[in-house]
Parts: structure tokens; C-alpha cells; sequence
């Protein structure tokens, strides 16, 4: 079940669940409607989000995905029927592998109610924010991670929410599936390194952190990739768990051309 939301900047506030540490975050507009970007992961984890939600006079006006990755797709009746955008390739990413994400899903956060898993609407074309009537959301695209993969930045006030990058407790997993998958998460990686103004950032899954700690993160990701472009075992403080080995391993190999 996920805390309760912690604020985090004025107008931004984080909950986290015990699964992966996930985290959800709300951007609130003064008018009392709110952006919820990545609600999850299970559904007992989202009944009481919503219930916190309206007991804070909150009505979500829009949702965002920055990803399609089943934990990163999900939505709760309660949460309302908004748009939830995703860029246009996630989008399509999440369309064209519904089953294999909604299996996923089944594993790990059953019960999701399949009408709402991925329904995702494309952003406008050629949108560079999230259309919706709250503080300035600048979205990020690229295909770091998965395809079309987008962070959220917060002008206002200077938060960056990373989607699944910049993790403390995660190394970079890149999209073994894509064309370049190193060079397309070295891409990603630099495009939010080179935004003016970060002062506190929030990452998919792990802690929400402040400057130092960001440009600390982007050089343990950037080192992360440079070894790994030597196609040789290495280790990294963060593989902390089996399933990260795993992919640690197979992104080795990867790189050394098996
Ligand atoms: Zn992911």
C-alpha cells in the first residue's frame, strides 16, 4: 500500500509504494484539479490514493504515463475519467503489447481492471507541455529506457519527474529491444542533464532527491554506460537484488555483441 502523499515542492507531492518503491506523483493547480502522473502499482495502493485525493480537495484533471511499461499504464475508476497522455510512441508501444503488459501486471499488481489498463491518448502534435490548465509541465522525449519514454519538467519549481531514470536504488535498464539501446540511453540521459534549472528530482522508482544528488546520479548512470560499452562484467553498488543481476547480465552480454 503506498504512503501517503508527501509534498515534495509547492504544488508536488510523491507517494510511494512497497512494490519497487514506486512512485506516484500528483502536480496540483491552484483551481484545485490536479495531474497524476504514473498512479500505482497495486490496486490497494490506488483506492486509497484517490480517497486522498478527494479528502484534499483534489480532482485529477489529466493523467500521464511516462512509459509503456505495465506498472507505468495503470488507473483507478476513482482517479476519474480524464485523458491519461503518453507520448505518441508510447502510445502505440502500448497498444501493440497490451497482453504481454497486462500479464505482467497480473503477476505482480493483479486485479487492475482491464477496461482502464493502458488507455493511454496521445499527446497533441508537437505539444511541448501537457495540455491541461495547471502549472507548466515541459515534456521530454526520447527512447531511453523504453520507446518513447518522457519525463515531465516542472518550470515552477524546478522538479523533474525522470520516469524510470535517475534512480538510486536502480542501474540504467536499457530497451534491449531497440535499434541503439546504449546510445539511445546515453541520448535520453544527456537531454536531462542539459535542463536549465533542476533543483529536486523525482525518479520512477527509489527517492526523490535535490540538485547535488541529481548531477551525483547522472554520473553514476553516464559511468554505468561507459563500462558497459566495454562488454566486460563489471559491478555497481545498486544490484542489490536478483532481478537487477539479471538484467545487469544480460545487458553485458548485450553490449559484448551475444
Ligand atoms: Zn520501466
Amino acid at each position: 500500500m503506498a504512503g501517503r502523499l508527501a509534498q515534495i515542492a509547492p504544488g508536488v507531492l510523491v507517494a510511494t509504494s512497497e512494490i519497487f518503491t514506486t512512485t506516484t506523483t500528483v502536480v496540483v493547480s491552484p483551481g484545485g484539479g490536479c495531474l497524476v502522473v504514473d498512479p500505482a502499482v497495486t490496486v490497494a495502493d490506488l483506492a486509497p490514493l484517490a480517497a486522498e485525493l478527494a479528502e484534499r480537495g483534489l480532482r485529477p484533471r489529466a493523467g500521464f504515463s511516462t512509459h509503456p511499461h505495465w506498472d507505468h499504464v495503470l488507473w483507478h475508476a476513482a482517479l476519474g475519467d480524464v485523458p491519461r497522455y503518453a507520448s505518441p510512441r508510447a502510445v502505440q508501444v502500448a497498444l501493440r503489447e497490451r497482453d504481454a503488459l497486462m500479464a505482467a501486471a497480473g503477476e505482480d499488481a493483479p486485479g487492475h481492471d482491464p477496461a482502464l489498463f493502458g488507455r493511454l491518448v496521445p499527446l497533441p502534435g508537437g505539444a511541448t507541455e501537457i495540455p491541461w490548465d495547471g502549472p507548466a509541465a515541459q515534456v521530454v522525449i526520447h527512447d531511453g529506457h523504453a520507446p518513447g519514454h518522457t519525463a515531465l519538467f516542472l518550470p515552477d519549481t524546478g522538479t523533474l519527474i525522470a520516469g524510470d531514470m535517475l534512480s538510486d536504488i536502480e542501474i540504467p535498464l536499457l530497451d534491449l529491444a531497440g535499434p541503439d539501446p546504449a546510445g539511445d540511453y546515453r541520448a535520453g540521459l544527456e537531454r536531462l542533464a542539459a535542463l536549465p534549472g533542476v533543483r529536486r528530482v523525482v525518479p520512477g522508482h527509489g527517492h526523490a532527491c535535490g540538485a547535488a544528488e541529481f548531477r551525483r546520479r547522472v554520473s553514476a548512470d553516464l559511468r554505468y554506460l561507459d563500462r558497459l560499452a566495454l562488454g566486460e562484467p563489471f559491478g555497481d553498488a545498486r544490484l542489490t537484488q536478483d532481478w537487477l543481476r539479471r538484467d545487469h547480465h544480460a545487458q553485458v552480454r548485450h553490449a559484448a555483441g551475444g
